[in-house]
């Protein structure tokens, strides 16, 4: 039996992508060029923030952050275990320590409480991530953020086009960082962007993605003040970009609607718990995660009717790198609770309802 997938890329239909695709390979132009700074553009648009920059991965736009920032040796940054493991270990390229926040039992989302706890005069930026697509306590920690003058760095690979205050995810913190990977919400293949605040910041970061260079200047007479890296996107990417975004329809708000579905379809459910949305918060629905009782059975019974559903990410304290000794009480119990189903683009309606189905009759 196939098993409907948690994870699955998205790529546009043939006759939309293949010309657009083949006319960038041959022209004479694959590197950063017109095709880039028109995915950004349009990214600007549709995010609403025109300090948008592209890169080849959300790990590449984590680690400008981190740069910008200037985390390094001696510096601890705040981060959450609960997530896929680039959030960390950027952290640790930097030599940044990097500390672990609980998280809110109720959401498994960074507590803000928690990140409050743990700010000293090392901590040089909080780390959070808005997991599965769900936003995190923003309210409470714009406020910690302001009241220490600590930066937030937003991991946001799973919340492409969730929202805070009614605007999409990328208008808020100093640094909002996307990825655009293979099984991600919108995918280039390979890419990511960093949302930033100001036009200064903007401009270093812009260098700091293409070995310290300024594009502006040639190249003979360029001079490098702060070494960069290679990060880049290149035409070819950005253009499987600009195809992706005439299709939102068929992908991003695909995970929405099956989101907002199940919301509703599996409230009051024996032995599963919905997880609530903070204020002002609207979810992107990346994966859909639940809480549920006996969670090995729950994701047995799944598995016997053909539906994936697992928890996904191993918590990033357990990787020995990280050498963390804290107790994270909240995401003991949240660990051994959470599951996520399967929710995104390639959902049928009979599919969707099926699942809902079979977890109804109980596991
Ligand atoms: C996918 C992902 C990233 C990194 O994205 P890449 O584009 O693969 O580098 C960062 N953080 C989280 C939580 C992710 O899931």
């Amino acid at each position: 039996m196939d098993m409907i997938p948690l994870v699955k890329p998205y790529l546009p239909p043939e006759e939309k992508l293949m010309d657009r695709l083949k006319n960038i390979l041959y022209s004479g132009y694959i590197s950063e060029g017109e095709a880039v700074y028109a995915f950004e553009d349009e990214l600007a648009k549709l995010i609403g923030n025109p300090y948008c920059l592209s890169v080849n991965a959300g790990t590449a736009a984590l680690h400008i952050a981190l740069m910008l920032i200037g985390a390094g040796k001696g510096d601890e940054v705040i981060s959450t275990a609960l997530t896929a493991e680039p959030t960390n270990t950027t952290i640790a390229l930097t030599g940044a320590k990097v500390v672990f926040a609980d998280v809110d039992i109720h959401t498994g989302l960074i507590d803000p409480e928690s990140i409050e706890s743990l700010i000293n005069e090392k901590t040089k930026a909080i780390m959070i991530v808005h997991y599965a697509g769900m936003v995190c306590d923003m309210d409470n920690i714009n406020l910690i953020s302001k009241k220490y003058n600590v930066p937030v760095i937003e991991d946001a690979a799973h919340a492409f086009m969730s929202k805070y205050n009614g605007a999409f995810i990328g208008n808020n913190s100093a640094y909002t960082c996307f990825s655009f990977q293979a099984i991600k919400h919108l995918t280039t293949i390979d890419g990511g962007l960093l949302c930033l605040k100001n036009e200064e910041e903007y401009n270093r970061a812009k260098k700091l993605r293409w070995f310290g260079l300024d594009k502006k200047i040639p190249r003979l007479q360029n001079n490098i003040i702060e070494a960069g890296y290679k990060y880049h996107m290149n035409n070819v990417n950005a253009t499987v970009g600009l195809v992706q975004l005439e299709c939102l329809a068929d992908n991003v708000q695909k995970y929405v609607e099956n989101g907002k579905y199940y919301d509703g379809a599996l409230e009051n459910v024996q032995g599963l718990s919905l997880i609530p949305y903070y204020n002002n918060t609207e979810p992107s629905y990346w994966l859909y995660t639940i809480k549920v009782e006996r969670r090995d059975d729950f994701i047995r019974k799944l598995a016997e009717n053909g539906i994936a559903a697992s928890p996904l990410h191993l918590r990033s304290d357990r990787h020995a790198v990280f050498a963390s000794r804290r107790t994270l009480s909240n995401l003991d119990v949240f660990y051994k609770a959470f599951v996520h189903i399967p929710c995104g683009w390639w959902l049928t309606k009979e599919e969707r309802e099926k699942i809902v189905q079979v977890i109804k009759k109980g596991w």
